[in-house]
């Protein structure tokens, strides 16, 4: 068993490094083991190139020089920042590309990701959560298996947004996961885009100021999955996603397992076969011909049981 959090950098997990767990966690791990290998198909390079348009339709995109990881970490500061003096202001009611971080369910892992889009309604103050998936061939919904990665990704936004809103994320725990030095004084490029927050000059500071203007805020009222067909950049279904904490909660503590080193990564059950119809993997994947092995290992027992012919592979009374 390898230690696969090491392999990703040793310090986080993407959120989408768990849809693709949860898709085939075996999969992933051959992923993992060969990242060199170009993977970006046509229909992910449009998807992508949706999502840009879609965020350069509401905000500027501002490059920041970074000159160490507290620096990076602080421009998801000042995004976060900015996106609550927005909604509390009324100067937006929609922000794309918005970066979340946790430690949730105290299961040891620190998780990041990068809501897709949040909107404020101006009289309620409500917030909604909206992620968008695009589909190439058809305006058809994904199957089931897809959508509840879907489902798990937009739960999990939720849950780490909800989180810094109720202060169950501290600066200890940002330090200790991303091993970030919380005194270290910010880059000057940094400073000069915080402007007058300019006193707030160490990245422990500016979490500070940070999380008290998060803090603010309501939780996340709503989550919805927005699919668009790629061709025409239209939406054709809203999906509405109801929020199940204990599902999810267990549903990330299976996968966290995984991470913490606790278990063997594993492939996708018979009635998920299908998935590896498609898998780039399918020919040399260990767990594939495993069960392989052992399907036709059924039905050789089987049939020597109706011939009367004792099983030879069975282990001796
Ligand atoms: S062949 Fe099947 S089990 Fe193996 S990695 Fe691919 S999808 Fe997963």
């Amino acid at each position: 068993m390898g230690n696969y959090l090491e392999i990703v950098g040793g310090k986080y997990i993407w959120v989408s490094d768990l849809m693709k767990q949860l898709w085939c966690e075996q999969q992933m791990v051959y992923e993992m083991e060969e990242p060199s290998l170009e993977r970006e198909t046509p229909a992910m390079k449009a998807g992508t190139d949706l999502h840009l348009a879609r965020e350069l339709a509401v905000q500027d995109i501002v490059n920041v020089e970074i000159t160490s990881p507290e620096d990076a970490f602080a421009v998801k500061l000042i995004n976060l920042i900015g996106m609550a003096e927005d909604f509390a202001t009324g100067a937006a009611c929609v922000r794309r590309e918005i970066p979340v971080f946790g430690a949730p369910y105290g299961e040891g892992l620190f998780l990041s990701g990068i809501v897709d889009e949040i909107r404020c309604d101006a009289e309620t103050f409500q917030l909604d959560v909206v992620e968008m998936k695009t589909r190439a061939n058809s305006k058809t919904l994904p199957s089931t298996s897809q959508m509840a990665t879907h489902r798990m990704q937009v739960m999990l936004y939720k849950k780490l947004f909800d989180d810094l809103v109720r202060g169950a994320v501290t600066k200890a725990t940002i330090a200790l996961h991303l091993r970030l030095r919380l005194d270290r004084r910010l880059g000057d490029d940094v400073l000069h885009h915080l402007g007058d927050r300019r006193a707030c000059d160490t990245l422990g500071s500016l979490t500070d100021f940070a999380f008290a203007r998060l803090q603010s805020l309501p939780f996340v009222a709503r989550t919805t999955l927005e699919y668009c067909h790629q061709a025409d950049a239209c939406c054709f279904e809203m999906v509405a996603v109801d929020y199940d904490d204990a599902w999810l909660r267990a549903a990330y503590a299976r996968c966290a397992g995984f991470w913490r080193g606790a278990r063997a990564a594993r492939g996708v059950d018979v009635e998920e076969a299908w998935k590896c119809r498609t898998c780039e993997f399918a020919d040399t994947c260990a767990w594939r011909l495993r069960r392989i092995e052992e399907i036709l290992s059924e039905r050789r027992s089987a049939c020597s049981e109706r011939a009367g012919i004792p099983d030879r592979s069975a282990p001796d009374e």
